[in-house]
């Protein structure tokens, strides 16, 4: 098959590979669309070391059946499938909890840690266990089905608190998963969304998909203007999809007495936390991390158009572009592209 493989850090080749054998309890699913991930750019250039080579990157993606292993029951040949990146033991603690993203045996498609090698989707096909597929609705493409990963952070992310209709509810950051975060959280009722981005263009697209109010954070103070919005006592809650220093520091600064803080991005390992702010208002902090089992939700949201996918998606390109694209999108000028897809 061919294969988008990564070889050294930063060096990606579009070559051939061996196709993968489907096991009991897998299926060879024949890759139709992968997106590129932020982590795949992070881990391409050996930054976080998730990504050591030789690898197959690849974790958000969409394809058919094309193979069965043994033992495989309830799937057949030609179904249209996506997969959670996760793959979870199904047997520890965790897992029977539920709480499958918190697996200790786990590993992460197209990922490979020094603890092992998992290969993903940035080729032609893939071999995954049959319990973390899901089928596609019908009427969804293999482009919008591979947005169903980013898509699914997002409603796990607004899952970890309990949000009223009237809380006001404050985002930092516009990107992508800070706009599906917008919109999960205009599906879960709430009725003030205040958006926080340094870039307009971003905040526009923030107001268009259900953001009642904007900061552009670059021009204005953000935590002033949060607490004039909210008629000086601050938000309930905030997301922080960013994951640096500075916006972990605003979105805590932002929070009323007794506020939430969801943390969602993680680009620093370390970042400088307000310790007093936090015990004296008595703020409550919660990580989140990947899903647990919100696909189905997210598969029909995307296919209802609740979660509007496509103003995200820059751009789709055959994966033999892929290298290119890897290029492009860390390049300085980079972070003009939100999703970049690529089809084998
Ligand atoms: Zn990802
Ligand atoms: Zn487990």
């Amino acid at each position: 098959m061919k294969a988008l493989l990564l070889n050294a850090p930063s060096c990606l080749e579009y070559t051939d590979f061996p196709t993968p054998v489907p096991a009991s309890g897998e299926v060879l699913v024949r890759i139709r669309a992968c997106g590129i991930c932020g982590s795949d750019i992070h881990g391409w250039d050996g930054s976080t070391g998730r990504r050591l080579p030789p690898l197959i990157m690849g974790h958000e993606a969409s394809g058919e059946i094309a193979a069965l292993g043994e033992d495989v029951t309830g799937w057949n040949v030609g179904d249209r499938v996506t997969f959670d990146s996760t793959i979870f033991c199904g047997e520890c603690d965790s897992c029977r909890a539920g709480q499958v993203n918190l697996c200790g045996n786990r590993r992460v498609v197209g990922v490979a840690p020094p603890e092992y090698r998992q290969h993903g989707a940035f080729a032609e096909y893939v071999v995954l266990p049959t319990r973390i597929l899901y089928a596609l609705p019908p009427s969804l493409s293999f482009v919008q089905a591979a947005m169903v990963e980013p898509v699914s952070i997002a409603i796990h992310a607004v899952g970890r608190v309990k949000l009223g209709a009237d809380d006001s509810v404050a985002v930092v950051g516009s990107g992508m998963i800070g706009l599906f975060v917008i919109q999960a959280l205009k599906w879960a009722g709430v009725k003030r969304i205040i958006a926080i981005d340094l870039a307009e263009n971003r905040l526009a697209l923030a107001r268009e998909l259900g953001a009642t109010d904007t900061i552009h954070s670059g021009s204005t103070d953000a935590v002033q203007e949060t607490l004039r919005l909210t008629n000086g006592i601050g938000a309930d809650a905030a997301f922080e999809v960013v994951g640096i220093g500075a916006t972990l520091n605003l979105a805590l600064n932002l929070l009323r007495r007794g506020g939430s803080a969801v943390l969602v991005g993680n680009l620093a390992p370390k970042a400088d936390f307000p310790l007093q702010a936090v015990v004296t208002r008595e703020l409550n902090l919660h990580g989140t991390c990947a899903s647990a089992g919100e696909y189905p939700l997210c598969l029909d949201l995307i296919e209802r158009g609740i979660i509007r996918v496509e103003p995200m998606i820059s751009a789709v390109a055959p994966l033999s572009e892929g290298a290119q694209w890897f290029e492009t999108l860390s390049a300085k000028d980079g972070s003009n592209f939100m999703k970049v897809i690529l089809e084998p």
